[in-house]
């Protein structure tokens, strides 16, 4: 395992956002009316060590749209509730090669929604939640596991829900979809509304690496100390992180920036380096696979200027 000091990371981090800042291309997520207006301007990067430091620079208190984001946190409440095995033979852990929201990924694997970490997946794993039946306490088990990753309470965009609500017709036809395929496991409506509304909350980018820093640490939250899963669960976030947290571009992801990481259309990318760090990088405008641009170049500064790359041992 490599070691990196606090001094070294910040230099890094520094320089990261030096270089990215003036960075131009993308453009915010046009299909969801509330991001689409979001100062495209917003840039900002944290890194969360396993001891709690954070580093941050620039925008970092910005409450950013959370969006697919919010899939590992959810994901990571489904594992803890139904367990690694359980997780694998309801909604799977394979790569789909498929944009977020693609039906698809449906389709591709035989029924089956494939991962958490895309729409199908995720919508699947909100229904999984327990209690099964009850909106309200599926909700509060939803935020309330986001509060114990992130060491702080999200707290709900209504424009952004109401903006997303009216616009998701889309993931209205893959609810619809697993439900005719019995690849849900509680009402669809219910279901997608709880998705739509885990990624409507509005988080900080520093919250953001507070959580990929528990995930790096073995389920403890670094700044609480709260230890909010299981240390055995940990590989297997990380490896859904790895296998499609980009979508379409997950393996180009990987082999450019060595960094298990999860992106979301409201411009914020978490990374995690197993044993050494939580990472956030956060721009709003985004490339055609819905990836923010700046966030992507940030965290591949990061990650070379460190010599950092999960599958090197140099
Ligand atoms: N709420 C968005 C959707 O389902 C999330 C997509 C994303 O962040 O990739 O369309």
């Amino acid at each position: 395992v490599k070691t990196i000091t606090f001094d070294q990371l910040k230099t890094a981090v520094e320089n990261a956002y030096a270089a990215c800042k003036d960075l131009q291309g993308g453009q915010n997520a046009h299909y969801i009316p509330y991001l689409a207006n979001v100062d495209s301007g917003l840039f900002g990067i944290s890194v969360c060590l396993p001891d709690g430091r954070v580093i941050s620079v620039g925008d970092t208190d910005y409450r950013l749209g959370i969006e697919s984001v919010s899939k590992v946190h959810t994901a990571i409440l489904a594992l803890r509730q139904q367990g690694a095995q359980s997780l694998l033979e309801k909604i799977g852990a394979d790569a789909t090669g498929l944009p977020f929201n693609s039906i698809f990924a449906i389709l591709l694997e035989n029924d089956h929604p494939s991962t958490p970490l895309v729409n199908a997946g995720a919508i699947a794993a909100c229904s999984l939640v327990e209690p099964v039946g009850n909106a309200e306490a599926k909700w509060k088990a939803i935020v309330d596991n986001m509060t114990d990753l992130l060491g702080g309470a999200p707290q709900l965009i209504d424009e952004l829900y109401q903006s997303e609500s009216a616009t998701n017709f889309q993931n209205r036809s893959i609810a619809w979809l697993l439900r005719d395929y019995d690849r849900l496991y509680d009402d669809p409506a219910m279901a997608l509304n709880l998705y739509t509304r885990q990624c409507s909350l509005g988080v900080t980018a520093e919250q953001l690496a507070i959580s990929a820093a528990a995930i790096a640490a073995d389920g403890r939250n670094p700044v609480t100390g709260k230890q909010v899963f299981d240390a055995a669960l940990a590989p297997k976030i990380v490896s859904l992180m790895a296998t499609a947290g980009f979508y379409q571009h997950s393996g180009d992801w990987l082999y450019t920036a060595g960094l298990p990481a999860k992106t979301g259309v409201g411009g914020a990318i978490i990374g995690v380096v197993p044993g050494l760090c939580g990472l956030c990088a956060f721009a709003p405008p985004l490339d055609n696979a819905g990836n923010s641009v700046k966030a992507q170049a940030a965290l591949k500064h990061l990650m070379n200027s460190l010599s950092l790359n999960v599958f090197s041992n140099t």
